[in-house]
């Protein structure tokens, strides 16, 4: 008896997606399909290491491609793990990684198809690009019963229980009359060489009465020499292992001897994965041990800020049966860890020198890198110098902390920085500009991360890198403009004081502004406004608030009449009205929301009314 079910509405979404839009690239079902027959040998070869009896009678693992022109089939058919029933329905049925049906549901119907391959390459799914019916037959390891799967990629699938001799699964595609080509041998093979050459196990194709053939070359390409290795391959077996469909960025393929003896290629994409930032993103290395594939769940290998790194890692120097907590405590792998970081680090210093081809690498992963400077204690410095930033005086281009150094006046003492929302926002900011008329060159901030790291990165080469709220300067902006009285700019400032009580700590007379008559800060080592912001929008907003400073400035005219105005006490409550939009402007520099805004905003317009009229007279 069948069962009848439905997709998940996201995976009706991408079958939609996928079966209408990429008549070019039909030909990629089949790598797809290779691939995941290979996972499944893969999964039941690590299976076999702990219990080995449950392959019994399996005989050599490998994939058959079996095409038959006359009804019209291809059969693609694996002796790896197989699927019992609810890895039929959780699998086939609905996608579960969290990015990629986030991705399907935002994306519009008619979005583009080829970004949908970039970011996730469309798996199982683009079976039905050439075939209008699926037929699965599998049995899973260590497990009786069989099951029959069958779609038309439209109206859901019907489960059903059947026969099946060996382990494994057979997936047979009904192919659609205009796709009749990929019944070709010629054309098979073609593609296997083509998209599927590196695959670990042999890939056959049978040819009936012909025979049969093995058509991919297959050796582990990581064992090869490099120089034996196309560009073309490295590709290939990028794509493979990572599921993207970009090319690398970075392939780096080495041999690492002395105490400890592994063979490594690494690859960066040249494409921003869609789940970077999703918790749940895998880590993209792929740990064998003698070319046996041991797991790709091993998290120790690779620290988190590199988690877009993809490829393998083979050492000879493990055991095989090693289990998943072995692995957790194994210094072996720590150690391995540690050598790839540094070559990783390494290549990227190469690359750091040609600033066009770098940017590349971090617009996609800069933000996800720069957590290494808390993260990786040890490298946090090499990071941080590897590290680009907006600022002051980078100009269109982001700058390191290198040529930062280099354009440091003599005068100059630390490394300053401001965080915020936006980088013409910051750039703005009332509390830079001591620092402007100083030449101080200062980075602009702008990534929530940046709040962290430059809390345990204390300096840089020996320089201290400072928020400009905590910078001592001993330095004055030169001045010789006039300046507020003194006992009646201190009545103003009492009166603000008073006035702003619950929002703001103190109201000070500072030397540092130019051009601003106000600027909000914080009190030296309090959490920043930008950071108590940033806490706020994630709801880890504690009781505890910064104390905010006000800072005047006495030589703005503005501050010079409001003090003249204290001396008559009948204009107290037009200085009031004054120093609350002072205030207000203050936090819009911040990129705070102001106090009152309909306030603000009939007050301002006022002022601007009487401005216009004074000129007319
Ligand atoms: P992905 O390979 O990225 O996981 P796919 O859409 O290609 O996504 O495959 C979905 C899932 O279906 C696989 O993760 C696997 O669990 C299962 N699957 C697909 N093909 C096979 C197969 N030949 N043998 C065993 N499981 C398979
Ligand atoms: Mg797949």
């Amino acid at each position: 008896m069948s069962e009848k079910m439905n997709f998940q509405a996201e995976v009706n979404k991408m079958l939609n997606i996928v079966v209408n839009s990429l008549y070019s690239e039909k030909y990629i079902f089949l790598r797809e399909l290779i691939s995941n027959a290979s996972d499944a040998c893969d999964k039941l070869k690590y299976l076999m290491l702990s219990k080995p009896e449950i392959a019994k009678g399996n005989g050599e693992l490998k994939i058959v491609l079996k095409p038959d022109d006359k009804a019209n089939t291809l059969t693609i058919s694996d002796n790896g793990i197989g699927m019992n029933k609810d890895d039929l329905i959780n699998h086939l049925g609905t996608i579960a990684k969290s990015g990629t049906s986030e991705f399907v549901a935002n994306m519009k119907e008619n979005g583009s198809a080829a970004d949908l391959i970039g970011q996730f390459g469309v798996g199982f799914y683009s079976a039905f690009m050439v075939a209008d019916k699926v037929e699965i037959v599998t049995k899973k390891a260590g497990e009786k019963q069989a099951y029959k799967w069958i779609s038309n990629g439209v109206d859901g699938f019907e489960i059903e229980e059947t026969e099946k001799e060996g382990i494994g699964t057979e997936i047979k595609l009904y192919l659609k009359a205009e796709d009749m080509n990929f019944t070709d041998t010629i054309y098979l093979r073609h593609l296997v060489r083509a998209y599927s050459d590196h695959i670990n196990y042999p890939i056959v194709l049978n040819m009936g009465e012909a025979g049969e053939e093995t058509i991919n070359t297959g050796s582990a390409l990581w064992t090869r020499n490099k120089s034996e290795i196309t560009q073309e391959q490295y590709k290939d077996f990028y794509q493979h292992i990572s599921h993207n469909f970009d090319d690398p960025w970075l392939t780096l393929h080495f041999k690492a001897e002395g105490n400890i003896e592994y063979t490594s290629l690494l690859f960066i994409p040249s494409n921003q994965p869609a789940d970077l930032f999703q918790p749940d993103q895998k880590h993209g290395l792929k740990l064998y041990v003698n070319k046996v594939f041991v797991s790709d769940k091993v998290e120790e290998l690779m620290p988190n800020y590199l988690r877009f790194v993809k490829g393998i890692v083979d050492s000879s120097d493990l055991p095989l049966n090693i289990s998943r907590e072995m692995l957790q405590q194994n210094a072996l792998v720590a150690k391995i860890k540690h050598g790839i970081v540094g070559r990783l680090l390494k290549e990227l210093k190469k690359r750091a020198e040609n600033y066009d081809d770098y940017i590349k690498f971090w617009n996609n992963f800069g933000m996800a890198f720069k957590e290494g400077i808390y993260e990786d204690f040890a490298n946090r410095e090499e990071i941080a110098g590897l590290s680009l930033f907006n600022s002051t005086e980078s100009g269109e281009k982001l700058t390191t902390l290198d040529a930062y150094i280099e354009r440091m006046k003599p005068e100059q003492k630390d490394i300053y920085y401001i965080t915020g929302d936006d980088v013409k926002v910051l750039a703005n900011n009332p509390q830079l500009e001591a620092f402007k008329q100083k030449g101080f060159e200062v980075l602009l901030l702008i990534d929530p991360i940046d709040e962290f790291w430059t809390q345990t990165l204390p300096n840089y080469k020996g320089k201290a890198i400072k928020h400009i709220a905590q910078a001592d300067l001993d330095f004055k902006i030169e001045r010789k403009e006039p300046k507020a009285d003194e006992g009646s700019l201190d009545k103003l400032l009492k009166m603000m004081e008073e006035m702003f009580k619950d929002e703001v700590g103190k109201v000070v007379a500072t030397e540092r502004l130019a051009s601003s008559p106000v600027s909000l800060t914080v009190e030296n080592g309090q959490m920043s406004i930008h950071l108590e912001r940033l806490m706020r929008n994630h709801q880890q907003q504690t009781a505890f608030n910064s104390t905010r400073i006000l800072e005047v400035n006495p030589y703005h005219p503005l501050i010079i009449k409001m003090s003249e105005m204290t001396e008559d006490k009948k204009k107290k409550p037009e200085i009031e009205k004054v120093a609350k939009i002072l205030l207000d402007q203050a936090k819009i520099a911040e990129g705070e929301p102001v106090g009152d805004p309909s306030f603000y905003v009939s007050t301002i317009s006022d002022y601007i009314l009487q401005g216009i009229s004074d000129n007319k007279k």
